[in-house]
């Protein structure tokens, strides 16, 4: 199977009524680790990288190790996502890396810092609409900005989308998928107590979907941040403060409601981290990198897998015929002519 292009994905999930995790990937045991979780759950998959994981790995070394993916698991679907594009330029960069799927984070400058306002989040995100909708190739926007700061992206300060805003947003684009702000944040620490409807406003989302029933919505900044994983992290030496994330509950929600693409990174973080400090603190004269690097890669499938349950794309990868990008390529010039 070749990599299928996320809107694909996310139509399946709609009319299936789950959601799909997007987990991002910086090295060979990442991409290892989600793909052993969807053929253990049957699952349909995105994969997405940021810029700082593009740089890190290289975008040609990115690429073959999906296109190994592909090979390895012919009957996983699987999307390959730009997560947090800053500019058209970076979203066509990808689409000619072989992306099947890219986000245009409009909410920010081009810095990734900086809040843009409407009127320039609109023409950007046109822009790399009609650039990859021409090529089959699926795009996110963003409305509104999350909390938090990760590789480098994002203002720190949260402002939630506007249900109305997002109508005129979504009309003005033409884009696939919706980011929506509702108070979640990048990174390990998002809330300082368990969260409720006052700093989530799972409300929203249910408002939205309701005003854009053909939207699809995301969740980023969504992962759960288990406390079981940053026992393992502090009792071998780290120093994790107490912290909450998303509870998978409020996903499930969102799931209701439209949400049809999650977006996981911190959850893998940590169990690769709590793995690594436990076989090094275990075993202190192995050098070997293997020796930790396994049981890291076994630690990010374990949750990958768990998450894949929990939002109801697991038994899903045999659902349907991957269609290629040329045939989405048809698929938008019939919508728009
Ligand atoms: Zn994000």
């Amino acid at each position: 199977m070749a990599m299928v292009s996320m809107r694909q994905l996310l139509d399946e999930a709609a009319a299936g009524g789950y959601g799909v995790g997007a987990f991002n990937v910086n090295n060979m045991e990442q991409i290892q680790a989600i793909m052993e979780a969807a053929r253990e759950t049957s699952s349909p998959v995105i994969i997405q990288a940021s810029r700082g994981a593009r740089s890190y790995t290289n975008d040609r070394f990115l690429y073959h190790l999906m296109e190994a993916a592909v090979e390895l698991y012919p009957e996983i679907p699987v999307a390959l996502h730009q997560d947090h594009g800053n500019s058209p330029a970076t979203c066509i960069s990808a689409i000619e890396q072989g992306f099947t799927s890219v986000m245009m984070d409009g909410s920010l400058l081009d810095d990734g810092k900086t809040p843009a306002d409407f009127a320039y989040n609109i023409q950007v995100t046109r822009e790399v609409v009609e650039h990859a909708h021409a090529v089959g190739v699926t795009v996110e926007g963003e409305l509104g900005t999350l909390g938090g700061i990760e590789d480098g992206v994002g203002s720190g300060e949260i402002h939630l989308t506007d249900p109305d805003q997002a109508v005129e947003f979504v009309e003005q684009t033409g884009i696939d998928a919706l980011a929506v702000a509702i108070g979640t944040s990048h990174g390990a620490y998002k809330f300082s107590r368990k969260p409720d409807g006052k700093v989530l406003a799972m409300n929203l989302i249910q408002e939205i979907h309701e005003k854009l029933p053909t939207t699809h919505l995301v969740m980023h900044g969504s992962s759960s941040v288990p406390k079981e994983l940053i026992d393992i992290i502090n009792e071998y030496g780290g120093e994790i403060r107490p912290t909450w994330g998303v509870p998978v509950e409020e996903i499930q929600l969102g799931i209701r409601h439209g949400v049809r693409k999650i977006n996981v990174d911190t959850d893998s973080r940590l169990a690769i981290t709590g793995a690594i400090r436990k076989a090094m603190a275990e075993d202190p004269g192995e050098f070997d990198p293997r020796s930790y690097l396994k049981p890291a890669r076994a630690a990010m499938q374990q949750v990958i897998a768990q998450r894949m349950t929990q939002f109801g794309q697991a038994g899903h990868a045999g659902d349907y015929e991957p269609r290629s990008l040329t045939e989405m390529r048809d698929f938008y010039a019939g919508a728009t002519a």
